[in-house]
């Protein structure tokens, strides 16, 4: 497929998602027209920009309205200026979002190419593509077919993950494998099992040298992301484990939920909200899920405890930013936060990414939210 053709096939929908996921813009406004409006992702970094690039969807163009000199880019040249790619680079870049196999186009050739999709994976994409575009603007997505996760081939565990000690019994569970190139396959299921969107985790260094590390997938143009904030990833698998235990622990990535189920097996009551934030579906389901305690484990962005006075502020801004996260649940629930101020973690890791030694020596850390609170209040005076 060449560029042109690429660019006229994408949906304004297509390119909404592009921005926003892969170059970084939050979310979008529209102009009277219909346009939508980004972040001037192509002079400032993701999420940073004023909303100052329209992109029209008549002559598929983006205008940036500042000094930066961005008018009339296509999302190629867009591409090209956010990243600081060549144009070639760029190309590949849009099309592995879309999960477009430029490999046969001869970019880059490789031994590596996928089998001809038989009639019935044909006709589930063109049932997405209706739906696709039937259910613009609305929130629910369907039911994806079971069978299309074989598209992707028999499920192939993915070394990098065995590698850091997530099991194979465990990645099997919960439906993990690989693109067969060079990227992990991550069903999302809602808590009845439902299959409702297919993340990838990408080892591309373009992609991920471009932040781009989890994405929804692509397959010929058909996006099956889906809105993480209305689902509770590992809820299905674990939600017996969490009523029985009548605890729950709550983590940000889908790695974390393997890594802990590896741990503790059919008494792993994990579950991730796929980002740092807890939105109020994510609540509603937590509240339903029958635990009485909660245990906030997210990924460590606090620094370190140094007494200085720079630095208090520093951890008070992160303590109140989780606080804010778990707060609507509090009179409802027993919660407690995990917290790294010694330092056990690097920056951005996960309380469990150094194994069960660490995670059960930051667990038995983890603080009360009243008893953050008083802090909070206290050093306030
Ligand atoms: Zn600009």
């Amino acid at each position: 497929m060449d560029a042109n053709t690429l660019k006229d096939q994408l949906s304004t929908e297509d390119v909404i998602h592009f921005v926003v996921e892969a170059l970084g813009s939050n979310g979008n406004l529209w102009d009277s027209y219909g346009n939508p409006i980004f972040q001037t992702v192509c002079h400032n970094p993701p999420g940073t920009g004023s909303y100052k690039l329209y992109y029209y969807t008549d002559t598929k163009t983006f205008v940036c309205y500042t000094e930066c000199g961005g008018g009339g880019l296509d999302i190629f040249a867009l591409t090209e200026k956010a990243k600081g790619l060549d144009f070639k680079e760029a190309f590949n870049f849009v099309c592995r979002f879309f999960g477009i196999d430029t490999r046969k186009k001869g970019f880059e050739i490789e031994q590596n190419i996928q089998e001809p999709i038989d009639g019935d994976l044909l006709k589930t994409f063109e049932f997405y593509d209706s739906f696709n575009e039937k259910q613009k603007g609305k929130k629910e997505l369907p039911e994806i077919p079971e069978g299309f996760l074989n598209f992707f081939g028999n499920p192939v565990t993915p070394v990098e993950w065995k590698r850091e000690g997530i099991s194979p019994e465990v990645l099997y569970q919960f439906g993990i494998r690989t693109d067969g190139c060079d990227k992990i396959i991550i069903p999302h299921r809602t808590k009845d099992g439902i299959l409702r969107g297919i993340r990838g985790r990408t080892f591309n260094p373009i992609e991920l040298a471009n932040g781009c590390k989890y994405m929804p997938v692509y397959v010929e143009k058909t996006g099956y992301g889906h809105p993480l904030g209305e689902n509770l990833y590992g809820l299905y698998e674990n939600q017996k484990a969490i009523k029985e235990v009548q605890k729950i622990i709550v983590y940000e990535s889908e790695k974390s939920v393997l890594m802990n189920n590896t741990i503790y097996g059919d008494l792993s009551y994990a579950v991730a909200t796929c980002g740092s934030n807890i939105t109020t579906s994510q609540q509603q389901l937590i509240l339903e899920s029958g635990a009485k305690e909660l245990i906030l484990a997210y990924d460590r962005e606090n620094p370190i405890k140094d007494g200085s006075e720079e630095n208090f502020l520093k951890i008070k801004a992160y303590e109140e930013k989780l606080l804010k996260q778990v707060q609507p649940l509090a009179n409802v629930m027993n919660i407690s936060i995990v917290f790294d101020y010694e330092g056990v973690l690097e920056p951005k890791m996960s309380p469990i990414d150094k194994g069960q030694e660490t995670l059960e020596y930051l667990l038995k850390r983890k603080i009360k939210i009243d008893c953050i609170e008083q802090q909070l209040k206290g050093k306030r005076k």
